[in-house]
């Protein structure tokens, strides 16, 4: 029997390190992907440590039914290999991004279609094994979304950074005010949220960031302003020069920092997402909330219908890529620290 290769999650809070198993025969409706390409998320960081950062010195466990060795990894493109009995045969050796963001297929939310909701998820790289490997089994065929002649690199980020970043921007989309967007945090997630952004509205996409760098490949990549949240008086600057700020900002960074930047920046009536996960905690005084007639709304990940409607923007060529690396899959722990020490302009895609 075929091997599998995993770069393991073996014990939280400690360097990944590579285990090898049989590669598993998919039951039922499941399918065998062999993998082309994973990208490398933030999340992967937080589940890595086994927390999430409250602030204040308080953690959110996030073990909670995790079971060791596990397999990181939740932006993949991958061939298909095997299909269980009750799965189409035809797959085998077509190409396709997977959905990671599975859910139980049992509860409300999963029923309505909100899979993004479900409280007892079966998320690849989070909650199942993902795709730091060679392999990855996926429960069920509907997830597997033909990217036709899409580069596999961007099919893969598609499915997480691609659906994190237009499931963020459709909640500004239908708002009473339009004049303006502020992207804020420009890692993967917010590079895409670029892109999309430019495919999904008609007004300049302006981004702020404390990395020179990002900045420029912003600007390069069609922002129409790039801003440094650390600069002297930038709020002041941004209010003067948008006449009263943003109408709609995303926090893709989404710390206190970041948060409160983004109170600063924001118009009055304006709204902004987080879907950030950098942590922390934020605090608004009410008077300022109400005085601003502002709404907060937090978003993650996405549904299948919204990765299908991404999936068919970017088919129609309307998304531009963003900036990625390639990299050896057995480097992922390298790239990890790389990740967290910031260092990492865009997208690292892991290949096997
Ligand atoms: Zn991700
Ligand atoms: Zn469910």
């Amino acid at each position: 029997m075929a091997q599998m290769i995993r770069q393991s999650l073996v014990k939280f809070d400690a360097p990944l390190c590579e285990t090898i198993i049989d590669t598993p025969q998919p039951q039922g409706a499941e399918v065998l992907v062999k993998i082309e390409r994973c990208g490398l998320c933030h999340s992967d960081l937080h589940i890595q440590d086994g927390y999430a950062d409250l602030g204040g010195g308080k953690k959110l466990d996030t073990t909670r039914g995790m079971t060791l060795p596990f397999t990181l990894g939740h932006e993949i493109a991958g061939i298909v290999d095997a299909v269980g009995p009750d799965a189409p045969n035809d797959l085998v050796g077509k190409k396709f991004a997977v959905f990671p963001w599975i859910g139980c297929g049992k509860c409300r939310d999963c029923l309505a279609g909100d899979e993004n909701l479900c409280g007892r998820n079966q998320y690849l790289g989070v909650s199942r094994d993902g795709g730091f490997a060679t392999h990855v089994l996926v429960p069920d065929a509907k997830y597997l979304l033909d990217y036709g002649n899409l580069p596999v690199n961007m099919a893969a980020t598609l499915m997480c950074s691609g659906a994190t970043a237009y499931g963020a921007l459709k909640r500004l989309v239908d708002r009473p005010r339009q004049r303006n967007i502020l992207l804020i945090g420009l890692g993967g997630v917010g590079m895409m949220g670029l892109a999309f952004a430019q495919a999904m509205f008609k007004q300049p996409i302006a981004v702020a960031d404390l990395n020179p760098a990002a900045r420029d490949s912003a600007l390069q990549n069609g922002a129409s302003v790039a801003y440094d949240p650390s600069e002297t008086d930038i709020v002041k600057r941004i209010l003067k020069e948008t006449d009263g700020g943003f109408d709609g900002v995303i926090d893709f960074a989404g710390n206190d920092k970041s948060m409160n930047f983004a109170m600063g920046a924001l118009a009055r009536g304006g709204k902004i997402v987080v879907s950030g996960l950098m942590g922390g905690n934020f605090s608004l005084p009410m008077v300022q909330w109400i005085y601003k007639r502002m709404t907060i709304e937090g978003f993650m990940t996405g549904t299948l219908d919204e990765a299908k409607e991404l999936m068919a923007l970017a088919r129609d060529g309307k998304v531009k890529p963003t900036p990625m690396k390639e990299e050896p899959m057995k480097d992922v722990q390298s790239w990890i620290n790389e990740l967290r020490a910031g260092k990492v302009v865009g997208r690292i895609m892991l290949k096997n």
